[in-house]
């Protein structure tokens, strides 16, 4: 297939190996890369990218897949909705099984609360087409690439007069919480895999603070074996020649503009405000709220300045600033799996626990 099997190459990926330790070799000591993205989460451990690096690059899980970052209070708040007999609520499959202080939503789906799994918030916007008598609310969670999708739907409820459609926004921005995660205490990182998703969006010059202010080697990276394999080499070798900017490796969809038409949509209907994130904690001016204009087409999101319940044994607030392993946590694998999933880095596909679960260190694919 094509942009599939070409980056996928056993050759190509042998001659990425080897240069990648040839680099290594002059690095002199251990270095620690963070991917940020849960597509890169997923891709790494599926195609076994760890074991084909030498054990002076260690690489880390960060913030990066949605639905772990977003707190329990708004599965909460997503909950009490969901009580409410007039409300229909709507949410990507991941968001469903995510626990909240009491259940999950497909708990609450159990016990007759209309919760709807959709594709897309257009999917929500056509449920509220089709029955006017309830208030269908949509779960908007996810960061710069969601974002533009769901500004438009709620642009488009405005243009067809839609009344009973609502966001719930939980949307996050990522050069914020990237810029908290380098200043927090205790997390040693080298250098970034930029996300490639959210880079179509904002392109790479949002990072620039980060080789710029923090030293850091940063390398927007695609998908696939090569990619994420040059992506490290990139890396490398800003660490080894001491010449850090913000790379990009994933030309084929990144461009140095981004995507300004996403962007304007985005800032139609959404403006800066603070957030919570899971692992993070509050970050200013990190996340999205509707703004005033379009407020008949929101439900406030909970507070932000509420902490985070989480179980006391999960350790995905530390596996989301790479402060420890799936592994390190005394549930996974036992009491915490992908079919009883005690945490969301372990219920979302895009997350760590549930990457490392299925895939293990090796991968299936190489
Ligand atoms: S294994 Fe489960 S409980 Fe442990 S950190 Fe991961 S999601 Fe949390």
């Amino acid at each position: 297939m094509r942009f599939v099997d070409e980056y996928r190459r056993a050759r190509p990926v042998k001659r990425l190996e080897r240069e990648i330790r040839r680099a290594a070799d002059r690095l002199g000591r251990k270095v620690r890369f963070m991917e940020i993205c849960g597509g890169h989460t997923t891709a790494i451990h599926r195609f076994g990218i760890p074991s084909l690096l030498p054990d002076q690059i260690e690489l880390l899980s960060g913030p990066g897949c949605p639905v772990c970052v977003t707190p329990t209070t708004y599965i909460d708040r997503a909950l009490s909705l969901a009580c409410d007999a007039s409300c229909t609520l709507t949410t990507f499959g991941d968001l469903y099984r995510v626990p909240g202080s009491d259940g999950a939503l497909e708990d609450a789906s159990a016990r007759g609360a209309d919760v709807r799994v959709v594709y897309s918030p257009r999917d929500a916007l056509k449920f509220a087409l089709s029955d006017p008598q309830k208030v269908v609310t949509f779960l908007a969670v996810g960061f710069e690439t969601t974002a533009p999708a769901v500004a438009a739907t709620v642009l488009e409820a405005s243009a067809q007069g839609i009344e009973n459609f609502r966001i719930m926004s939980g949307h996050k921005t990522m050069p914020r919480a990237l810029r908290a995660l380098v200043e927090a205490p205790q997390v040693a990182l080298d250098g970034f895999i930029l996300p490639g998703h959210v880079s179509t969006i904002i392109g790479p010059e949002p990072y620039g603070f980060l080789p710029q202010e923090f030293g850091m080697a940063c390398c927007v990276s695609g998908f696939e074996p090569t990619d994420i394999l040059r992506s490290i080499l990139a890396l490398t070798l800003q660490v080894v020649k001491r010449e850090f900017c913000v790379q990009n490796e994933y030309r084929r969809a990144v461009r140095k503009e981004g995507n300004a038409v996403a962007r304007e949509q985005m800032s139609r209907v959404f403006e800066p405000c603070d957030s919570q994130w899971r692992g993070l904690g509050l970050i200013p001016n990190s996340g999205l709220d509707v703004k005033s204009e379009w407020r008949a087409y929101s439900v406030d999101p909970p507070d932000p300045t509420l902490p985070s319940e989480k179980h006391e044994d999960c350790r995905c607030e530390q596996l989301l600033r790479g402060l420890a392993r799936p592994t390190d946590c005394p549930l996974f694998g036992t009491v915490c799996t992908p079919d009883s999933a005690v945490g969301p880095c372990m219920v979302s596909s895009e997350g760590s626990c549930a990457a490392f679960y299925k895939y293990g260190a090796g991968g299936i694919e190489s």
